[in-house]
């Protein structure tokens, strides 16, 4: 499927037409932000790393019957995807208190919440993308009560199916986030699953292997894209 016209560019990534109206390309960038865009800069490899990482999550979640908008990993920094329409709604789901919980809440990072907590922001750039509950997603008509019900049981599943899965590759899934848009009028996960979007750690050392080596100056930052990437597929034809 071959790349028609550039449709949006983003902070990690760009967006291309196809000749199929349903489908886009997604271009996964070197380019890494935090802190909403304050710090710039570039990770090696990390376009790279994430496509082959964000597609060797979708297609392990489909195998557990979890749909999303993948279709097929086109190039090294290429995949296509069904087009959605992105709903406002950035859904994070926690294990282990890390980042904003940890400073919101006063719980020391590494602390392990007894069950996983569900948090919804607003997808908004010009506003630092705040947390929300589901009274302002319905107020401000982001998502139908119906979807953010599909959107919550799907993410608790993620969660089970990659903390199952990351287990055995002695990683543990601290946290992640996760978009949805409409396809078809129904929701469907799409966006990526990477080291930029959850915070994974070595189950043994604790050793951080996910972008806030990038957000906190740790260095190492490919390498630890290259360790999730090698362990996840080691072993895996
Ligand atoms: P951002 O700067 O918002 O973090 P990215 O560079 O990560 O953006 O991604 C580009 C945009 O593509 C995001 O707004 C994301 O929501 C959107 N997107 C992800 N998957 C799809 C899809 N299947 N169809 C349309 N847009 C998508
Ligand atoms: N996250 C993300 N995009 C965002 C904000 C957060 O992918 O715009 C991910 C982040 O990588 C982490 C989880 O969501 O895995 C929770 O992030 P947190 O709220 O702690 O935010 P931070 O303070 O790290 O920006």
């Amino acid at each position: 499927m071959d790349k028609k016209e550039f449709l949006y560019e983003g902070k990690a990534k760009r967006i291309y037409a196809t000749a199929d109206p349903s489908l886009v390309v997604v271009e996964y960038k070197d380019d890494a932000t935090a802190f909403n865009g304050e710090k710039k800069g570039q990770i090696t490899n990390k376009g790279m790393l994430n496509n082959k990482i964000a597609s060797f999550f979708f297609e392990l979640l489909a195998a557990e019957g979890i749909p999303s908008h993948f279709v097929q990993q086109l190039s090294e920094r290429e995949m296509l995807v069904k087009k959605l329409t992105i709903l406002k709604v950035e859904v994070v789901t926690r294990n282990i208190a890390a980042g904003s919980l940890s400073k919101r809440l006063g719980l020391a990072e590494g602390t392990p919440m007894s069950r996983p907590v569900l948090e919804f922001y607003y997808k908004d750039d010009d506003l630092g993308d705040p947390m929300i509950n589901e009274s302002h997603i319905y107020a401000m008509e982001m998502a139908t009560p119906e979807q953010i019900q599909y959107i919550s049981e799907t993410a608790l599943r993620i969660n089970e199916i990659l903390t199952g899965y990351l287990k055995e590759k002695e990683i543990m899934l601290i946290d992640f986030k996760l978009e949805f848009g409409l396809y078809e009028g129904s929701v469907l996960l799409g966006d990526e699953i990477s080291p930029d979007t959850c915070r994974f750690w070595d189950a043994k050392t604790k050793e951080k292997l996910d972008k806030d080596r990038f957000r906190r100056d740790l260095g190492g930052v490919s390498e630890a894209y290259e360790e999730i990437l090698k362990r996840l597929t080691d072993g895996v034809k």
